[in-house]
């Protein structure tokens, strides 16, 4: 969901962005304030000033739902834990976190820091309205900020893995069992519960009358239950290549090319004749770099002939590596950490092979068929 997104800039070094499907729940917020909510609670209003204040309303919404979401960054960044970037979305917005909590202590804090943080909004605005109540735009902004961050925190506290209380439940199992897999596991089975849940209230209300509401409500379950499905796809693939180190998956006969062989030669002699991926760069009986067929596309056709492999290679110093031990898991939470496809495997300095994605997802097809 976050392929397509707006960049946004950066908030305490975190990249904000948009996500295309962003742009419809806009509009359709501030239709709907500008429709019925502020026509309904003042209908004095001059025609123009319902969307005016459709907008900023439906603009303030999306900051707090930011917030909630830096909440979740600063706690987690106060326990080292990378996080990616933040996007708002269709369904509100994420955090996405680049690791694992390091402990159930951290996992549990940092998944409460954003509800914490909508329900100190929420009280906020709260008093913000009371003080503004002479104002009619400016209450009934804050009455709706008031409402919204309260169904934001009780709605993310529902103990349904991936929502914030079911993160909460996670880290609670995992406090009690050590076991952060079989905590995920179980947390993400009973949100795929919550999530039909959802699916059926929204079906029924539908069937009551309620259609755009109802079919709202199917929609989250039906969100939900991806993510906790994903979640439970990711522990099962986690298990499956946890036990297998880098050595068993990784390419060792990587041909090594001249840093002097020019693109042309290289496309020509070595990718059209075999189905290698990857080319070690020797300069001077050392293995300098490596170049895929990747960083050879992103120079034009024209240049191929003129450019060598020396030229566009990745020098090896730059490159992200494995060791010949590492696990399989790990190597490719660090592909996917760096945005790269395939990682040089270093033993005492040398390298000694290539581990690439395509090998690690055929290889953990054949455990999941084997064993
Ligand atoms: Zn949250």
């Amino acid at each position: 969901m976050a392929q397509q997104r707006i960049p946004l800039g950066r908030i305490l070094g975190i990249p904000i962005g948009l996500d295309f499907s962003w742009f419809l729940i806009f509009t359709l917020l501030t239709w709907m304030l500008a429709g019925s909510y502020y026509p309904a609670a003042f209908p004095d209003w001059p025609h123009g000033l319902y969307w005016l204040m459709g907008a900023i309303t439906a603009l303030a919404f999306f900051a707090s739902v930011l917030l909630h979401e830096l909440g979740h960054s600063v706690m987690a960044m106060r326990y080292r834990v990378r996080v990616r970037r933040i996007t708002l979305h269709i369904f509100g917005g994420i955090a996405e976190i680049a690791d694992e909590s390091p402990t159930p202590k951290a996992e549990f804090l940092i998944a409460l820091a954003g509800p914490l943080v909508s329900l100190a909004l929420a009280l906020v605005s709260y008093l913000l309205q009371h003080w503004t109540a002479h104002i009619e735009p400016l209450a009934g902004l804050f009455k709706y900020l008031g409402y919204i961050n309260l169904t934001l925190a009780l709605f993310n506290l529902l103990p349904g893995y991936p929502l914030d209380g079911g993160r909460l439940f996670r880290a609670v199992l995992w406090a009690m069992t050590g076991n952060l897999r079989g905590a995920t596991r179980i947390a993400a089975t009973t949100g795929r519960g919550f999530a039909f849940l959802l699916i059926l209230i929204g079906a029924w209300q539908s069937l009551s009358g309620n259609l755009g509401g109802g079919l709202w409500i199917v929609f989250i379950g039906w969100f939900l239950d991806n993510a906790a499905k994903s979640q439970l796809q990711e522990v099962a693939f986690r298990d499956l290549l946890s036990g297998h180190p880098v050595v068993q998956v990784m390419n060792p006969s990587c041909p090594t090319v001249s840093a002097t062989l020019s693109l042309q030669q290289l496309v020509d002699d070595y990718i059209l004749t075999g189905h290698q991926r990857c080319f070690l760069v020797h300069e001077s009986d050392r293995v300098t770099g490596l170049v895929t067929p990747q960083r050879i596309r992103a120079v034009p056709r024209s240049e191929w002939s003129r450019q060598t492999a020396g030229q566009v290679m990745l020098p090896l110093a730059q490159a992200q590596s494995t060791t010949p031990n590492e696990s399989l898991w790990q190597a490719l939470q660090r592909m996917d950490r760096d945005g790269v496809n395939q990682l040089p495997v270093v033993r005492q300095g040398q390298v000694i092979g290539m581990l690439s994605r395509e090998d690690v997802i055929s290889y953990l097809r054949t455990l999941a068929d084997w064993s």
